[in-house]
């Protein structure tokens, strides 16, 4: 039994170069005959990369909002100050919550971004995130991250948080632009196509993280619309918010600190971003 474990390992190390006997004992391998050529190896087969026009989102453009910034903290000032949202003013941005021990939501949402970046660019779209902890220490301010999306004309755009609810408050929410119209803002447009989006988000969501929506928000629908948030109603183009646990929840921060569970998640976004492209 040995020479066959041994033997099927050098098949596969070796694949097309060395016959592995399948009567027992372990047949000798071919051997080159002095003087006579070797037999003509072939060469293995190196699988090609697809072009990229073959990939499922090529010619996409999504951008992808890591909610806050982890040196928000720092610069209190200048995210307090009040911007235009369509509806009224807010401030810039805020610094987001954090789990009790500390792990914050930017560097979640940052985390989750990165990853999800890398997913969609695997399948040819073309990835904007609107900070990649590059952005002068704070921001950008909610409006600035909506202009960015409209600017590089996304076909999708998610803005990614985790929730500072309650304890025993668990699980995720997606939330859709309402229709809003005033100052600059005007959502008229993307309220349908960004309802479809955040459908497929929260389902895939759901699905590649084996997490149930939210137990504290719309009787568990994991969607939820809000006509307060900047983000959403500044932008022109389709766009969802996700909050993908709640961070003051024991369990739920288990798994939001967890790298395995933010692949997972990253990978629900991008399934449903892909679902929602290719539709
Ligand atoms: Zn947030």
């Amino acid at each position: 039994m040995r020479m066959r474990v041994l033997c099927g390992a050098v098949a596969v190390a070796a694949v097309g170069l060395v016959g592995c006997g399948t009567g027992g004992g372990g047949a000798a391998p071919e051997r080159t005959v002095p003087g006579q050529p070797a037999p003509a190896v072939p060469s293995p087969a190196v699988p090609s990369a697809a072009p990229p026009q073959a990939l499922p989102l090529a010619g996409k453009v999504v951008v992808v909002d890591p909610g806050h910034n982890p040196g928000n903290a720092r610069h209190a000032r200048e995210i307090n100050k009040q911007v235009d949202i369509g509806t009224g003013r807010k401030e810039c941005d805020t610094t987001g919550t954090a789990t009790d021990d500390g792990y914050s939501e930017a560097e979640f949402t940052l985390d989750v971004a990165r990853r999800l970046r890398t997913l969609l660019e695997a399948q040819g779209a073309t990835v904007r995130l609107t900070q990649d902890g590059e952005h002068p220490a704070y921001g950008p301010c909610v409006d600035e991250r909506a202009l960015i999306g409209n600017k590089a004309k996304a076909d999708a755009v998610i803005s990614i948080h985790a929730d500072g609810s309650g304890g025993g408050n668990r699980g995720f929410h997606v939330i859709l632009p309402a229709e809003v119209k005033g100052g600059a803002a005007d959502t008229s447009a993307i309220v349908g196509p960004s309802r479809e989006l955040g459908e497929r988000v929260a389902g895939s969501f759901a699905k590649a993280t084996g997490n149930a929506p939210a137990n504290y928000i719309n009787k568990g629908s994991g969607l939820d619309v809000r006509g307060d948030l900047g983000g959403l109603n500044m932008s022109r183009v389709p766009k969802v918010f996700i909050e993908c646990g709640n961070m003051r929840d024991a369990k739920d921060a288990a798994l939001l600190k967890s790298p395995e569970w933010r692949q997972k998640a990253a990978r629900g976004m991008a399934d449903g971003i892909l679902a929602h492209l290719s539709a």
